[in-house]
Protein backbone atom coordinates (compact mmCIF):
# COMPACT_ATOMS: atom_id res chain seq x y z
CA UNK A 1 0.00 0.00 0.00
CA UNK A 2 1.77 3.86 -0.99
CA UNK A 3 2.49 5.77 1.56
CA UNK A 4 1.82 9.22 -0.61
CA UNK A 5 3.11 10.23 -3.34
CA UNK A 6 6.66 11.89 -4.29
CA UNK A 7 7.92 13.73 -7.21
CA UNK A 8 11.74 13.60 -7.76
CA UNK A 9 13.07 15.85 -10.99
CA UNK A 10 16.09 14.95 -11.84
CA UNK A 11 17.56 11.73 -12.71
CA UNK A 12 21.31 11.43 -11.53
CA UNK A 13 22.87 9.55 -8.92
CA UNK A 14 20.89 11.69 -6.57
CA UNK A 15 17.65 11.53 -8.01
CA UNK A 16 17.56 7.79 -8.83
CA UNK A 17 18.75 6.81 -5.76
CA UNK A 18 16.30 8.57 -3.98
CA UNK A 19 13.51 7.48 -6.12
CA UNK A 20 14.88 4.03 -5.41
CA UNK A 21 15.06 4.53 -1.69
CA UNK A 22 11.38 5.88 -1.79
CA UNK A 23 10.13 2.90 -3.56
CA UNK A 24 11.49 0.42 -1.29
CA UNK A 25 9.92 2.07 1.42
CA UNK A 26 6.36 1.99 -0.37
CA UNK A 27 6.05 5.37 -1.74
CA UNK A 28 4.55 5.94 -4.81
CA UNK A 29 7.46 7.35 -6.86
CA UNK A 30 7.20 9.78 -10.43
CA UNK A 31 10.70 10.96 -11.56
CA UNK A 32 10.89 13.84 -14.14
CA UNK A 33 14.39 14.32 -16.10
CA UNK A 34 15.04 16.61 -18.88
CA UNK A 35 16.93 14.81 -20.98
CA UNK A 36 16.97 10.32 -21.57
CA UNK A 37 17.62 8.09 -19.09
CA UNK A 38 19.95 7.99 -17.94
CA UNK A 39 21.51 11.62 -19.70
CA UNK A 40 24.85 12.26 -21.19
CA UNK A 41 25.07 16.10 -19.90
CA UNK A 42 24.22 14.88 -16.32
CA UNK A 43 27.10 15.34 -13.96
CA UNK A 44 26.68 11.68 -12.64
CA UNK A 45 27.31 10.05 -16.42
CA UNK A 46 30.95 9.34 -17.01
CA UNK A 47 33.30 6.51 -17.42
CA UNK A 48 34.42 6.27 -13.81
CA UNK A 49 34.35 7.97 -10.62
CA UNK A 50 36.46 7.45 -7.55
CA UNK A 51 35.38 6.19 -4.25
CA UNK A 52 37.65 6.37 -1.37
CA UNK A 53 37.22 6.41 2.80
CA UNK A 54 40.65 9.05 2.56
CA UNK A 55 38.80 12.58 3.32
CA UNK A 56 41.55 14.92 4.79
CA UNK A 57 39.90 17.52 6.93
CA UNK A 58 36.47 16.94 5.73
CA UNK A 59 36.27 14.05 8.43
CA UNK A 60 32.81 13.75 8.78
CA UNK A 61 32.72 12.26 5.02
CA UNK A 62 35.28 9.83 5.81
CA UNK A 63 32.76 8.43 8.35
CA UNK A 64 30.09 8.21 6.55
CA UNK A 65 32.05 6.23 3.86
CA UNK A 66 31.34 2.59 5.63
CA UNK A 67 27.68 3.55 5.34
CA UNK A 68 28.07 4.72 1.74
CA UNK A 69 29.84 1.53 0.79
CA UNK A 70 26.67 -0.75 2.58
CA UNK A 71 24.42 1.28 0.34
CA UNK A 72 26.59 0.53 -2.97
CA UNK A 73 26.63 -3.45 -2.22
CA UNK A 74 22.56 -3.20 -1.37
CA UNK A 75 22.24 -1.95 -4.75
CA UNK A 76 24.82 -4.67 -6.39
CA UNK A 77 22.46 -6.87 -4.92
CA UNK A 78 19.50 -5.84 -5.99
CA UNK A 79 20.39 -5.41 -9.73
CA UNK A 80 22.48 -8.68 -9.72
CA UNK A 81 25.43 -6.92 -11.00
CA UNK A 82 28.97 -5.01 -9.50
CA UNK A 83 29.57 -1.47 -11.29
CA UNK A 84 32.92 -1.29 -8.74
CA UNK A 85 36.48 -2.90 -8.76
CA UNK A 86 38.18 -2.32 -5.76
CA UNK A 87 41.69 -1.20 -6.42
CA UNK A 88 44.58 1.47 -3.49
CA UNK A 89 44.46 4.73 -4.23
CA UNK A 90 47.82 6.32 -4.33
CA UNK A 91 48.28 9.98 -3.12
CA UNK A 92 52.03 11.56 -4.69
CA UNK A 93 52.36 14.43 -2.76
CA UNK A 94 54.65 17.39 -3.63
CA UNK A 95 55.07 19.34 -0.34
CA UNK A 96 53.49 19.02 2.95
CA UNK A 97 49.79 19.04 3.86
CA UNK A 98 47.16 18.93 6.45
CA UNK A 99 45.68 16.29 4.64
CA UNK A 100 48.20 13.69 5.30
CA UNK A 101 47.34 14.10 9.08
CA UNK A 102 43.79 14.20 9.05
CA UNK A 103 43.47 11.78 6.45
CA UNK A 104 46.09 9.26 8.76
CA UNK A 105 43.86 9.86 11.93
CA UNK A 106 40.58 9.09 10.11
CA UNK A 107 41.53 6.16 8.50
CA UNK A 108 43.38 4.85 11.64
CA UNK A 109 39.95 5.43 13.31
CA UNK A 110 38.39 3.38 10.32
CA UNK A 111 40.60 0.41 10.64
CA UNK A 112 41.26 1.58 7.20
CA UNK A 113 45.02 1.17 5.92
CA UNK A 114 46.92 4.12 4.68
CA UNK A 115 50.32 3.83 4.77
CA UNK A 116 53.72 5.53 3.12
CA UNK A 117 55.55 3.59 0.70
CA UNK A 118 59.17 4.28 -0.74
CA UNK A 119 59.77 6.98 -2.98
CA UNK A 120 61.85 5.05 -5.10
CA UNK A 121 59.90 1.30 -4.99
CA UNK A 122 56.27 3.54 -6.19
CA UNK A 123 58.67 5.29 -9.09
CA UNK A 124 59.61 1.79 -10.31
CA UNK A 125 56.15 0.52 -9.99
CA UNK A 126 54.48 3.90 -11.61
CA UNK A 127 57.48 4.79 -14.28
CA UNK A 128 54.34 6.94 -16.03
CA UNK A 129 54.29 9.22 -12.82
CA UNK A 130 56.95 12.36 -13.26
CA UNK A 131 59.27 11.85 -9.97
CA UNK A 132 59.92 15.67 -10.33
CA UNK A 133 59.06 17.22 -6.57
CA UNK A 134 57.66 14.33 -4.93
CA UNK A 135 57.98 14.02 -1.07
CA UNK A 136 55.70 11.91 -0.40
CA UNK A 137 53.60 8.62 -1.76
CA UNK A 138 50.75 7.62 -0.04
CA UNK A 139 48.76 4.29 -0.24
CA UNK A 140 45.27 3.98 1.09
CA UNK A 141 42.96 1.18 0.58
CA UNK A 142 38.81 0.83 0.94
CA UNK A 143 38.85 2.59 -2.25
CA UNK A 144 38.29 2.22 -5.94
CA UNK A 145 36.36 2.81 -9.09
CA UNK A 146 32.98 2.94 -9.52
CA UNK A 147 31.00 2.76 -13.27
CA UNK A 148 28.66 5.77 -13.77
CA UNK A 149 26.77 4.62 -16.77
CA UNK A 150 26.65 1.05 -16.14
CA UNK A 151 24.94 1.98 -12.76
CA UNK A 152 22.54 4.58 -14.02
CA UNK A 153 21.19 2.31 -16.81
CA UNK A 154 20.87 -0.43 -14.03
CA UNK A 155 19.20 1.69 -11.86
CA UNK A 156 16.50 3.44 -14.54
CA UNK A 157 15.61 -0.46 -14.82
CA UNK A 158 15.68 -1.25 -11.07
CA UNK A 159 13.16 1.52 -10.32
CA UNK A 160 11.14 1.04 -13.61
CA UNK A 161 10.82 -2.45 -12.24
CA UNK A 162 9.59 -1.14 -8.73
CA UNK A 163 6.72 0.67 -10.27
CA UNK A 164 8.75 4.01 -10.19
CA UNK A 165 6.59 6.18 -13.18
CA UNK A 166 9.82 7.54 -15.25
CA UNK A 167 9.03 10.57 -17.36
CA UNK A 168 12.13 11.48 -19.50
CA UNK A 169 12.41 13.80 -22.17
CA UNK A 170 10.67 15.94 -19.98
CA UNK A 171 11.88 19.39 -18.38
CA UNK A 172 10.02 21.01 -15.27
CA UNK A 173 9.62 24.12 -16.03
CA UNK A 174 8.76 25.16 -12.37
CA UNK A 175 7.99 23.84 -9.18
CA UNK A 176 5.92 24.74 -6.17
CA UNK A 177 6.92 23.67 -2.88
CA UNK A 178 4.30 24.34 -0.74
CA UNK A 179 1.98 22.83 -2.59
CA UNK A 180 3.57 20.03 -3.90
CA UNK A 181 3.48 20.73 -7.53
CA UNK A 182 5.55 20.04 -10.39
CA UNK A 183 4.78 22.11 -13.69
CA UNK A 184 6.12 20.58 -17.08
CA UNK A 185 5.41 21.29 -20.73
CA UNK A 186 2.24 18.19 -20.58
CA UNK A 187 0.51 20.18 -17.43
CA UNK A 188 0.72 20.25 -13.52
CA UNK A 189 1.39 16.60 -11.25
CA UNK A 190 0.71 16.79 -7.63
CA UNK A 191 2.52 15.13 -4.54
CA UNK A 192 2.67 15.00 -1.23
CA UNK A 193 6.30 16.17 -1.22
CA UNK A 194 8.66 17.17 -4.23
CA UNK A 195 12.49 16.53 -4.11
CA UNK A 196 14.77 18.71 -6.28
CA UNK A 197 18.09 16.46 -7.55
CA UNK A 198 18.70 18.95 -10.58
CA UNK A 199 22.58 19.05 -9.99
CA UNK A 200 24.07 21.96 -11.79
CA UNK A 201 20.49 23.20 -13.00
CA UNK A 202 18.96 23.80 -9.60
CA UNK A 203 18.89 27.54 -9.24
CA UNK A 204 16.74 27.43 -12.04
CA UNK A 205 14.54 25.54 -10.10
CA UNK A 206 15.31 26.43 -6.26
CA UNK A 207 15.98 30.15 -6.24
CA UNK A 208 17.17 29.73 -2.77
CA UNK A 209 20.24 28.40 -3.66
CA UNK A 210 21.53 30.89 -5.86
CA UNK A 211 24.87 32.17 -4.76
CA UNK A 212 25.28 29.06 -2.71
CA UNK A 213 24.94 25.76 -5.08
CA UNK A 214 27.42 27.82 -7.57
CA UNK A 215 27.49 25.36 -11.43
CA UNK A 216 31.35 25.18 -12.24
CA UNK A 217 32.30 24.30 -15.65
CA UNK A 218 34.93 21.41 -15.28
CA UNK A 219 37.46 19.87 -17.86
CA UNK A 220 38.75 16.29 -18.30
CA UNK A 221 40.64 14.86 -20.48
CA UNK A 222 40.75 10.91 -21.92
CA UNK A 223 43.91 9.61 -23.35
CA UNK A 224 45.75 7.14 -24.97
CA UNK A 225 49.57 6.45 -23.34
CA UNK A 226 52.11 6.33 -25.84
CA UNK A 227 53.21 2.60 -25.95
CA UNK A 228 55.57 2.68 -23.60
CA UNK A 229 53.47 3.09 -20.60
CA UNK A 230 50.48 1.31 -22.02
CA UNK A 231 51.21 -1.65 -19.85
CA UNK A 232 51.99 0.00 -16.96
CA UNK A 233 48.58 2.37 -16.70
CA UNK A 234 46.53 -1.12 -17.30
CA UNK A 235 47.99 -2.66 -14.12
CA UNK A 236 47.57 1.31 -12.23
CA UNK A 237 45.37 2.38 -9.44
CA UNK A 238 43.91 5.34 -9.05
CA UNK A 239 46.47 8.13 -8.56
CA UNK A 240 45.96 11.28 -7.29
CA UNK A 241 48.49 14.16 -7.26
CA UNK A 242 48.36 16.35 -4.41
CA UNK A 243 50.61 19.71 -4.66
CA UNK A 244 50.25 23.32 -4.51
CA UNK A 245 50.84 23.42 -8.25
CA UNK A 246 49.69 20.17 -9.49
CA UNK A 247 46.11 18.70 -8.01
CA UNK A 248 45.48 15.98 -10.42
CA UNK A 249 43.26 12.39 -10.48
CA UNK A 250 44.02 10.17 -13.03
CA UNK A 251 41.35 6.79 -13.52
CA UNK A 252 43.22 4.03 -15.01
CA UNK A 253 42.01 2.45 -18.40
CA UNK A 254 40.09 -0.38 -16.12
CA UNK A 255 37.00 -2.26 -17.74
CA UNK A 256 36.54 -0.82 -21.31
CA UNK A 257 37.33 2.62 -19.96
CA UNK A 258 40.07 5.34 -21.05
CA UNK A 259 42.46 6.72 -19.24
CA UNK A 260 41.04 9.78 -17.86
CA UNK A 261 42.86 12.93 -16.11
CA UNK A 262 41.07 15.94 -14.76
CA UNK A 263 41.53 18.65 -11.51
CA UNK A 264 40.24 19.92 -8.53
CA UNK A 265 40.40 23.80 -9.06
CA UNK A 266 36.71 24.81 -9.51
CA UNK A 267 36.51 27.38 -12.30
CA UNK A 268 33.39 28.33 -10.85
CA UNK A 269 31.46 29.60 -14.20
CA UNK A 270 29.49 28.43 -16.80
CA UNK A 271 25.84 27.40 -17.93
CA UNK A 272 25.08 23.61 -17.54
CA UNK A 273 23.20 24.38 -20.93
CA UNK A 274 26.55 25.18 -23.04
CA UNK A 275 28.54 22.83 -25.21
CA UNK A 276 30.40 20.52 -23.53
CA UNK A 277 33.50 19.73 -25.93
CA UNK A 278 36.38 21.28 -24.00
CA UNK A 279 37.39 24.37 -25.74
CA UNK A 280 41.72 25.02 -25.45
CA UNK A 281 40.82 27.62 -23.02
CA UNK A 282 38.98 24.67 -20.25
CA UNK A 283 41.90 22.59 -20.99
CA UNK A 284 44.80 24.86 -20.67
CA UNK A 285 45.15 24.92 -16.51
CA UNK A 286 44.43 20.95 -16.59
CA UNK A 287 46.92 20.58 -19.11
CA UNK A 288 49.19 22.42 -17.48
CA UNK A 289 48.63 20.20 -14.24
CA UNK A 290 49.42 17.05 -16.10
CA UNK A 291 52.51 17.77 -17.82
CA UNK A 292 53.83 18.34 -13.94
CA UNK A 293 51.89 14.82 -12.65
CA UNK A 294 52.94 12.75 -15.74
CA UNK A 295 56.24 12.05 -17.64
CA UNK A 296 56.26 13.21 -21.18
CA UNK A 297 52.47 13.90 -21.15
CA UNK A 298 52.84 15.89 -24.67
CA UNK A 299 53.65 12.27 -26.05
CA UNK A 300 49.74 11.07 -24.70
CA UNK A 301 46.84 10.93 -27.71
CA UNK A 302 44.09 13.58 -26.68
CA UNK A 303 41.11 11.03 -27.33
CA UNK A 304 38.37 13.87 -26.08
CA UNK A 305 38.48 16.88 -24.18
CA UNK A 306 35.11 17.63 -22.51
CA UNK A 307 33.68 19.69 -20.68
CA UNK A 308 31.16 18.78 -17.27
CA UNK A 309 29.28 20.80 -14.56
CA UNK A 310 28.68 20.05 -11.13
CA UNK A 311 28.13 22.83 -7.98
CA UNK A 312 30.07 23.76 -5.79
CA UNK A 313 29.18 25.19 -2.45
CA UNK A 314 31.38 27.72 -0.10
CA UNK A 315 32.68 24.66 1.87
CA UNK A 316 32.14 21.37 -0.45
CA UNK A 317 29.41 19.97 1.39
CA UNK A 318 26.04 18.11 0.36
CA UNK A 319 22.87 20.61 0.39
CA UNK A 320 19.96 18.63 2.04
CA UNK A 321 17.19 20.40 3.35
CA UNK A 322 13.58 21.27 3.21
CA UNK A 323 12.22 23.94 1.54
CA UNK A 324 8.75 24.31 1.53
CA UNK A 325 6.13 22.62 3.27
CA UNK A 326 6.36 19.98 0.46
CA UNK A 327 9.90 20.18 -1.16
CA UNK A 328 13.26 18.76 -0.39
CA UNK A 329 16.42 20.09 -1.95
CA UNK A 330 19.07 17.14 -2.53
CA UNK A 331 22.31 18.99 -4.11
CA UNK A 332 25.47 17.36 -4.15
CA UNK A 333 28.31 20.07 -3.79
CA UNK A 334 31.44 19.71 -6.28
CA UNK A 335 33.23 16.54 -6.96
CA UNK A 336 32.31 14.15 -4.19
CA UNK A 337 28.38 13.63 -4.69
CA UNK A 338 28.72 10.61 -6.91
CA UNK A 339 30.01 7.98 -4.02
CA UNK A 340 27.68 9.33 -1.71
CA UNK A 341 24.35 9.49 -3.95
CA UNK A 342 23.11 6.33 -3.06
CA UNK A 343 23.16 6.74 0.90
CA UNK A 344 22.08 10.38 0.40
CA UNK A 345 19.55 9.19 -1.27
CA UNK A 346 18.49 7.16 1.43
CA UNK A 347 18.68 9.72 3.83
CA UNK A 348 16.33 12.05 2.13
CA UNK A 349 13.79 9.00 2.21
CA UNK A 350 14.04 8.15 5.22
CA UNK A 351 13.33 12.21 6.02
CA UNK A 352 10.31 12.17 4.11
CA UNK A 353 9.31 8.30 5.81
CA UNK A 354 9.82 10.02 8.99
CA UNK A 355 12.60 8.13 9.88
CA UNK A 356 15.06 11.32 11.02
CA UNK A 357 14.15 14.66 11.42
CA UNK A 358 15.08 17.23 8.85
CA UNK A 359 17.67 19.59 10.84
CA UNK A 360 19.42 15.59 11.51
CA UNK A 361 19.26 14.16 7.52
CA UNK A 362 20.70 17.72 6.91
CA UNK A 363 23.42 17.86 9.36
CA UNK A 364 24.66 14.75 8.57
CA UNK A 365 24.33 15.35 4.63
CA UNK A 366 26.46 18.33 5.71
CA UNK A 367 29.46 15.46 7.15
CA UNK A 368 29.27 17.14 10.16
C1 LIG B 1 34.59 15.76 -13.84
C2 LIG B 1 33.91 15.26 -12.62
C3 LIG B 1 34.56 14.35 -11.79
C4 LIG B 1 33.93 13.89 -10.64
N1 LIG B 1 34.57 12.94 -9.89
C5 LIG B 1 33.92 12.38 -8.85
C6 LIG B 1 34.49 11.28 -8.15
O1 LIG B 1 35.58 10.82 -8.49
N2 LIG B 1 33.79 10.74 -7.13
C7 LIG B 1 32.57 11.21 -6.75
O2 LIG B 1 31.99 10.69 -5.81
N3 LIG B 1 32.00 12.25 -7.41
C8 LIG B 1 32.64 12.83 -8.44
N4 LIG B 1 32.07 13.86 -9.14
C9 LIG B 1 30.82 14.45 -8.63
C10 LIG B 1 29.60 13.66 -8.98
O3 LIG B 1 29.65 13.16 -10.28
C11 LIG B 1 28.38 14.57 -8.79
O4 LIG B 1 28.42 15.20 -7.52
C12 LIG B 1 27.09 13.78 -8.86
O5 LIG B 1 27.08 12.97 -10.01
C13 LIG B 1 25.90 14.73 -8.86
O6 LIG B 1 24.73 13.96 -9.05
P1 LIG B 1 23.32 14.65 -9.12
O7 LIG B 1 22.32 13.58 -9.33
O8 LIG B 1 23.17 15.59 -7.98
O9 LIG B 1 23.40 15.61 -10.41
P2 LIG B 1 23.29 15.19 -11.95
O10 LIG B 1 23.96 13.92 -12.21
O11 LIG B 1 23.71 16.37 -12.75
O12 LIG B 1 21.74 14.95 -12.16
C14 LIG B 1 20.82 16.00 -12.19
C15 LIG B 1 19.80 15.66 -13.25
O13 LIG B 1 18.71 16.58 -13.15
C16 LIG B 1 18.24 16.83 -14.45
N5 LIG B 1 17.49 18.10 -14.43
C17 LIG B 1 17.99 19.31 -14.11
N6 LIG B 1 17.01 20.25 -14.22
C18 LIG B 1 15.90 19.59 -14.61
C19 LIG B 1 14.59 20.03 -14.90
N7 LIG B 1 14.24 21.31 -14.79
N8 LIG B 1 13.69 19.11 -15.28
C20 LIG B 1 14.01 17.81 -15.39
N9 LIG B 1 15.27 17.34 -15.14
C21 LIG B 1 16.20 18.22 -14.75
C22 LIG B 1 19.50 16.92 -15.27
O14 LIG B 1 19.26 16.76 -16.64
C23 LIG B 1 20.34 15.79 -14.67
O15 LIG B 1 20.16 14.58 -15.35
C24 LIG B 1 32.64 14.34 -10.30
C25 LIG B 1 31.99 15.24 -11.14
C26 LIG B 1 32.59 15.69 -12.30
C27 LIG B 1 31.84 16.62 -13.19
Amino acid sequence: MSRGKVLVVGGGIAGLSTAWALARRGFAVELFEQGALPYARASSYDEHRIIRHAYGDMEGYAYLMPSAFRVWEALWAAIGATHYDAMPVIYLMRGESEWYETTRRSMGRMGVACEDIPIEAAMALYPMVNPDGVTRVVRTEGAGILYPIRILTDLVKLIAGLGVVLHPDTRVEAVDLEAGLVRTGGGVVGGDAVVVTAGAWVNRLVPSTIGEAVPSRQAVMFLAPPPRFAAAWQAAPVLIDLGAESGTYTLPPRAATRLKIGDHQFTRRGDPDEDRVGTDADVARLTEAARRAWQDFDEYTVLERKACFYTVTADERFLVRREGARGWLGSACSGHGFKLGPLIGDGIAGAIAGERTEAAVSVWAAGR
